[in-house]
């Protein structure tokens, strides 16, 4: 990416202060909908980064003896914030995203559903007690925080991503350090703003924004105990192998292609309304979108093409601030180039594009230059095709045809990626069969985009998901916080000799 005149640099947030970058190292940050920047995003050194980090670590101590009732009060008053102002929110995120306001406005809501999640913590923290494991002795178990924790979050959700890892990990009395992507960087440093304003003190959240550099240096800090990450899965292994090298915990959420079984007895009306959301929402820039159809038996396919194709013909494509819109742009005109050149490939090798999105032109006065590309769709896609093989993240369904349910299954099971997946059906035993044995870590059943609610937990199996835990819900508490067990006794009287051996109950 070229720099440009941009006017004002996006900073970092330390102590709850915006402080300006130091590095002399920044990038762009452009309005998809128009191709322009205005500004651009300081990118931290490992300088910055270690100074973000000794905030946090000064903050930890007294964060994590504070009561868990009063750190859950201050992120109850963080949450009427984003009640208050979440669609300021949304509307910044569209400016930098492209995604639509109302669907910026329903990621601003998917997050705040984590903290109405996490002002639950003085129950969460609850430990276990067992009275009189042996004779007068009882033993008891509490979870504690980790110290300083690190966020490493993708584009595609700049506030709600961050949102599934900041307000477990404060709650359960950690500091944290958010590292958003350097594409849409705004929401994290109004986050931050609204959570000092909430009352949180200063240096237990903070902002660095940067790129591999600034992802290195808390790679590589001792001082940073546990890193979550979501994005890409080449940079999801990369963070959890160098992580977990140097000792640390983490959670790295990579990339997806998530397929859709229609099966001969699915309500077609249905499963074809499902697919135009879960393909064209926020663009297919979703970690949970639909990219591949699987219709089962070639009638069902030709079904379900001669359904989507006026539906995808009619999509209003355009910007965000037009509320007529239903599928902004994508993100850069790198990742536009990226999904077009997918779109080249699948014509190369042979599948049949049935509609073409590389025709779309954006004529709207202003914003002839965004990043648009109309919704496509492409049938008689095979497994050894790029197109299937690899992640699109833009607007575009393939479908895959298949002779039965077995054979559907078997090529699901034959992607690397293993994220989400949907079957659309009317039959008990093929939802439940579905259910239980399709190896992928979340399953809707007529329920295209299965994102688990907050008090669940969010996560893909095989590539899509590097680690032990998933996200938010319980597994976000577990993730963030470590057993603590004390065995006491209180021997009135009691007198022992020693004992060398192992002690039992016998
Ligand atoms: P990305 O992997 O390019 O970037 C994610 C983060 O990693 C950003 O903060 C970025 O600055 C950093 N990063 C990028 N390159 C790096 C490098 N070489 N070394 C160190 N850090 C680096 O992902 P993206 O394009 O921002 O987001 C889209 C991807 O995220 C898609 O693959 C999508 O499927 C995935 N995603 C997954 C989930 C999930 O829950 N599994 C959710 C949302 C997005």
């Amino acid at each position: 990416m070229q720099e440009t005149t941009s006017t004002t640099q996006i900073a970092h947030f330390i102590n709850n202060a915006r402080v300006a970058g130091r590095s002399g190292r920044s990038q762009p940050v452009f309005n998809p909908a128009t191709g322009e920047s205005t500004r651009s995003v300081a990118l931290a050194s490992t300088e910055e980064v270690n100074s973000a980090v000794a905030a946090a670590k000064a903050a930890w101590p007294a964060w994590s003896k504070t009561p868990a009732l009063r750190r859950a009060r201050i992120l109850d008053r963080f949450k009427a914030i984003l009640w208050e102002r979440g669609r300021e929110l949304a509307e910044i995120i569209s400016a930098e995203h492209g995604k639509t306001v109302d669907d910026a406005y329903g990621e601003v809501t998917r997050g705040l559903e984590v903290v109405e999640f996490a002002v639950g913590a003085p129950h969460l923290l609850k430990g276990e007690f067992s009275e009189d494991v042996g004779t007068g002795v009882d033993s008891h178990a509490i979870r504690q925080s980790l110290g300083v924790c690190a966020g490493i979050t993708p584009f595609n959700f700049p506030a709600m991503v961050p949102m599934w890892m900041f307000p477990i990990a404060l709650v359960t009395g950690n500091s944290f350090i958010l590292k958003p992507s350097e594409r849409d960087p705004s929401a994290a440093l109004i986050l931050a703003e609204w959570l000092a304003e909430a009352g949180l003190p200063e240096g237990v959240f903070n902002v660095v924004n940067g790129d591999k550099e600034a992802v290195d240096a808390l790679l590589h800090h001792p001082d940073v105990k546990a890193i979550s990450f979501v994005g890409s899965t080449p940079i999801a292994q990369y963070i959890h192998q160098t992580g977990t090298a140097n000792g640390k915990r983490v959670q790295a959420l990579g990339g997806a292609k998530n397929h859709a079984i229609i099966m001969p007895d699915a309500d077609l009306d249905l499963a074809t309304n499902a697919l135009m959301g879960a393909a064209f929402g926020s663009a297919g820039e979703r970690c949970m979108a639909i990219s591949v159809a699987v219709p089962v038996t070639d009638a069902v396919a030709d079904a379900l093409i001669e359904r989507l194709i006026p539906k995808i013909e009619a999509l209003k494509v355009g910007p965000a601030t037009d509320p007529a819109s239903e599928m902004g742009p994508l993100v850069t005109a790198q990742h536009l180039d990226k999904v077009r050149g997918y779109i080249d490939s699948g014509a190369q090798e042979g599948a049949r594009i049935v509609v073409d999105g590389r025709r779309f032109e954006q004529k709207m006065q202003g914003y002839e230059d965004g990043y648009f590309i109309g919704g496509t769709l492409i049938d008689q896609v095979t497994t050894d095709m790029k197109i299937w093989r690899e992640e699109i993240f833009g607007p575009v369904l393939s479908v895959v045809r298949r002779g039965s349910y077995q054979e559907a299954v078997d090529l699901i099971h034959a992607c690397p990626y293993a994220n989400g997946t949907a079957v659309f059906t009317r039959d008990g035993d093929t939802a439940r069969a579905f259910s239980h044995d399709i190896e992928v870590g979340m399953i809707g059943i007529n329920v295209p985009i299965p994102v688990p609610m907050a008090f669940h937990s969010f996560g893909g199996w095989k590539a899509s998901l590097f680690g032990e835990h998933h996200m938010h819900g319980m597994e976000g508490v577990r993730f963030f916080t470590r057993i603590k067990t004390t065995t006491t006794r209180w021997p009135r009287g009691m007198r022992e000799d020693a004992q060398f051996v192992m002690p039992t109950l016998g």
